[in-house]
């Protein structure tokens, strides 16, 4: 008898984001290991016999060693488990399901992932800002500002890309973020926003640009989890047709 691992992305905050699937996935799942960032409401499609174990983590605290959630994946998929490994957002973006997958493959598991919402998705359509637009952005950047070894993105070459910016876990460094942006040509009236706790019921943003945000999410004391959204398309956002601190963009 042997076990299975689905490698399950939640969707970016609000449970009803979350796929069909995952939830099926969830409903056949013994054993639950659930990240810190997923809310706990997608644990209604669990079995009520589900062990679900908390293996999260957020910027900076004491997390479970990722080995550790790969080794109980392993134990349990090989005891005819089924395992449903509960990630925020897409498992394969910015969240060590890529690791994961291949332990799982080495240690010789049957692995499935279920793709889902990433939050540089669902948090800027919460704001009707769409991350392409044919007149504004022929393409999307997703990175990261947070990698283990201090490596910096190319701020140059994603300036010149032209495309939207979707930078995660980068609000404890927005300030050197806007001033490398700035120092690779980006104007300092490119709109821009943060969004922290994006599509959740405690939802929060700054809407302005690169000049202002920094001191905006701090003088709103904004905090983690937040995604950073840095392009013309954030012309678009609801909340800044009222705010009168960019001007309205007329889109043919
Ligand atoms: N796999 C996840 C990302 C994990 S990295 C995904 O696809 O969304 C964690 C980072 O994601 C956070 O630091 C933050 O930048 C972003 N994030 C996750 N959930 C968020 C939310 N509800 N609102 C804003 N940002 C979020």
């Amino acid at each position: 008898m042997s076990g299975k691992v689905y490698l399950i992305g939640a969707g970016p905050g609000d449970p009803e984001l979350m796929t069909l699937k995952a939830a099926r996935a969830l409903g056949m799942a013994h054993v639950i290991l659930i990240d810190e960032l997923v809310s706990r409401g997608c644990l209604a499609h669990a079995r009520s016999d589900a062990r679900v174990v908390e293996v999260g983590k957020r910027g900076g605290c004491a997390s479970t060693p990722q080995q550790f959630i790969e080794r109980l994946m392993v134990l349990h998929a090989k005891q005819g488990k089924i395992v449903a490994r509960l990630k925020g957002g897409d498992p394969f973006v910015f969240g060590r399901g890529g690791e994961e997958m291949q332990a799982l493959i080495a240690a010789g598991v049957e692995v499935d992932v279920i793709p889902g919402i990433t939050a540089g998705l669902g948090a800027p359509a919460t704001l009707g800002i769409p991350v392409t637009h044919r007149s504004l952005a022929r393409g999307v950047m997703f990175v990261t500002a947070h990698t283990n070894d201090g490596a910096e993105p190319n701020w140059g070459a994603l300036v010149r890309s032209g495309a939207t910016l979707v930078i995660y876990m980068g609000l404890a460094r927005l300030p050197h973020i806007v001033e490398q942006l700035s120092a690779a040509g980006m104007p300092l009236a490119r709109p821009a926003c943060v969004i922290e706790n994006g599509t959740l019921g405690d939802q929060r943003e700054v809407i302005g640009t690169l000049a202002s945000l920094a001191q905006d999410a701090q003088a709103q004391r904004l905090g983690s989890p937040a995604i950073i959204v840095i392009g013309e398309v954030v012309r678009l956002a609801k909340r800044m047709r009222n705010s009168g601190s960019v001007p309205e963009l007329r889109v043919a």
